[in-house]
């Protein structure tokens, strides 16, 4: 995997220009940055401009901490309560919505004469996590008493920003300008205050408030069609391999597990070390092309673990006389050379999922190379 960090500057350039000055940037690394890698990713987010970095878990954290990442962290869900004392020794900010983890946190910080920052999550409908919008005024009023417990930020999650209907989008920001201000007339200060992922922040201005998060457009991928042309992203993630062995199958051999596939002669056969332990979905077998000396290339045979064919037609333009295939050659299964070109989009339409999930694949076990 190539992971050009540039792109990743540049794609949070083009936020800052769609966004303004105001609103902070959080970067999103959770899973490995989506793949590309956390540590790595996190510095150059920074460098570019983000001031916050958010997580999924308290491990993910540590990481971060580990590599001397000093920025604040989110953990953008409530962790296990066994999680506490990390959390302050790492100082990593937790995402809170139930009473009982809140009572756990403030002791665990009072007994030691610290006091424990949180983000309150508020469930405005989307149905995954936080306090019910309705019951957020309450819920702080409980808890708001303990001296171990400092509320440092308030956001909620769109379950919908990223498609073409906005009246889900319009009914969650409704619920979630109530709860501010509920909070401001009573003197609650709801701290930071951040609702948009990649898609509310790009499609609309109402959501920006104190800070955004954004994660799948800072490696340079669109949360889903309705953003394209709308913001320049360029894709961070590139994968490349090198033919590790070439055989010319006689016509009617099979090849691979289970022979999905059967020469039809005049090919020859080229072995690539990239299988689904890398990431590479098994269900694209028979079904998906790879850039070989800039032209497309059907992949043949079911993909292995570890290594997927291709097929080299031995009459293709390809295989001129002065330069037969050689192991070492490289293979791109995602990236560009010259008008060839792959996207994670099309590969993820041809598996019936998004970019998210497949960049996230890619991180499995690939060596990166950052650029
Ligand atoms: C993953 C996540 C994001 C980032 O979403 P993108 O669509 O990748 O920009 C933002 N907020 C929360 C709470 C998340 O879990």
């Amino acid at each position: 995997m190539e992971v050009d960090t540039s792109a990743i500057t540049h794609n949070i350039h083009e936020f800052r220009k769609k966004i303004g000055s105001r609103p902070k940037m959080m970067a999103v690394v959770k899973a490995d940055a989506y793949g590309h890698g956390a540590v790595k990713c996190s510095q150059v987010a920074l460098a570019a401009g983000a001031s916050w970095l958010g997580v999924a878990t308290v491990q993910e954290g540590m990481e971060l901490r580990d590599a001397g990442i000093t920025e604040p962290i989110l953990v953008l869900s409530q962790p296990p309560k066994e999680t506490i004392p990390a959390l302050l020794e790492f100082d990593l900010t937790t995402s809170l919505y139930t009473e009982d983890f809140a009572m756990a946190l403030g002791e665990f910080a009072a007994n030691r004469g610290k006091v424990a920052p949180f983000h309150l999550a508020i469930n405005t409908g989307m149905n995954r996590i936080g306090v019910w919008h309705a019951d957020a005024l309450d819920f702080m009023r409980m808890i708001s008493f303990h001296g171990g417990l400092r509320l440092e930020g308030t956001f909620t999650h769109f379950a919908t920003a990223d498609e073409p209907d906005e009246y889900v989008y319009r009914l969650q920001l409704r619920r979630f300008n109530e709860v501010i201000n509920q909070f401001k007339k009573v003197n609650i200060s709801p701290g930071i205050i951040h609702c948009d992922n990649s898609a509310a922040a790009i499609r609309y201005k109402d959501s920006l408030f104190d800070m955004v998060r954004i994660g799948i457009s800072m490696y340079g991928l669109h949360p889903s069609a309705i953003t394209r042309g709308t913001i320049e992203l360029w894709p961070a993630m590139s994968i490349h391999a090198r033919i590790t062995d070439l055989n010319e199958v006689p016509v009617g051999e099979g090849v691979g597990y289970g022979f999905s596939y059967h020469s039809p002669g005049n090919v020859v056969i080229a072995t690539v070390p990239l299988g689904y332990a890398d990431g590479l979905s098994r269900q694209l077998s028979n079904g998906m092309t790879v850039i070989y000396r800039g032209k497309y290339v059907p992949q043949v045979g079911n993909i292995c673990m570890d290594q997927f064919m291709i097929e080299i037609n031995k009459r293709s333009t390809l295989l001129n006389p002065f330069s037969p295939p050689e192991i070492g050659d490289e293979i791109i299964v995602i990236g560009r050379d010259g008008d060839a070109f792959l996207h994670l989009d099309e590969m993820a339409d041809a598996l019936g999922t998004i970019n998210y999930e497949l960049a996230c694949r890619f991180g499995m076990r690939l060596n990166r190379i950052y650029k």
